[in-house]
């Protein structure tokens, strides 16, 4: 993370691109961060690189649209303790840290705020009274921000306290760091993984083929090893995967790395993403397109999240 770029300038020099005008750094508190290593899977001297795109801000984000708002999927409503979200039967979703390892520029959480909501630290004891009341809850997950950006030893400490909910049945977790910082994936984190009582989900996030290379393959792999399902989310961006090659090329790689789909989610109206919307027609084309060419195992589903539903909202 301390190699990580932090300002336009130095990533587009670093791919060769010094000669573009960087972009005026928007207002606001979401700067730019992206990995070395991601970086590296970058085009040289291509301004238009699909993971160069997911992470590069823009002027326009400071220039919101009608339709877009800073809070697009209801978190704030679904907030039952410091760091619990409960929206859906049988799983509480867990903001175990604000932090994550790359700024995603079509992120719907990059206007949460996270700093009142960690469940970990100071409202950690309310949070667990919480689940300890809630005897129907059977998956708890690890979201943020990333858990990953946790060191291993406070997410043993987090999961050592769960272990007294006897009706929790599995332990989710949803993170981009085996995709963008695959050295994450250490020999610690995999002990940790191996002996967890429950059964271990993983859904990572990779919205283009080429955000594989042969270390994120190792570091799944290991994954797998350790006994995680796992599984990838992706989201629908204009310019980046919104065209059939780019998403059947998404999957096939995705399970050449062992991971299965699960979901492509249409983009959430954050402020400031417009630039990334692909409309809910053009997205039913590409996924049937998707549907013709590949094995069912390898077609997404197609959702969108919408404020107070019981689920994500599929699309067929
Ligand atoms: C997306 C989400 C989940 C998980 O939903 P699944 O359909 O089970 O993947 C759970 N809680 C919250 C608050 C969510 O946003
Ligand atoms: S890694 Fe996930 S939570 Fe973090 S900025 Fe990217 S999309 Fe958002």
């Amino acid at each position: 993370m301390r190699d990580a770029f932090r300002t336009p300038q130095d990533l587009l020099r670093f791919l060769d691109l010094a000669a573009m005008d960087p972009p005026a750094a928007p207002a606001s508190a979401f700067p730019m961060l992206v990995p070395r290593a991601f970086a590296r899977r970058m085009q040289s001297g291509n301004p238009h690189d699909p993971l160069l795109r997911q992470v590069l801000p823009d002027p326009d984000e400071g220039h919101s649209r009608p339709g877009y708002s800073s809070d697009p999927v209801g978190d704030l409503d679904s907030r039952r303790a410091p760091g619990i979200l409960h929206k859906y039967a049988g799983r509480v979703l867990l903001v175990t840290t604000g932090a994550c390892a790359v700024h995603c520029r079509y992120c719907f959480r990059q206007q949460f705020p996270y700093a009142g909501e960690r469940a970990l630290g100071h409202g950690w004891d309310k949070a667990l009274e919480y689940l300890e009341e809630r005897t129907d809850v059977e998956e708890i997950i690890l979201s943020g921000g990333d858990p990953l950006m946790l060191p291993t030893r406070r997410l043993a400490a987090l999961t050592e306290r769960l272990s007294g909910l006897s009706s929790l049945k599995r332990l989710r977790l949803h993170t981009r760091l085996p995709i963008v910082l695959p050295d994450r994936v250490t020999k610690g984190l995999l002990e940790w993984i191996e002996k967890l009582p429950w059964t271990v989900v993983i859904v990572v996030h990779a919205n283009h083929a080429r955000e594989f290379d042969a270390d994120v393959d190792a570091a799944v792999a290991r994954l797998g090893a350790a006994g995680a399902h796992l599984l990838n989310q992706a989201v629908l961006l204009a310019g980046i995967n919104d065209s059939t090659t780019a998403l059947k090329s998404l999957m096939e790689r995705g399970l050449e790395a062992g991971i299965l789909p699960y979901y492509l989610h249409l983009l959430d109206r954050v402020a400031g993403a417009h630039r990334f919307d692909v409309d809910l027609a053009r997205a039913r084309v590409l996924v049937e397109a998707l549907r013709r060419q590949l094995p069912g195992y390898l077609v997404p589903r197609l959702v969108c999240e919408q404020a107070g539903m019981p689920y994500k909202t599929p699309y067929l």
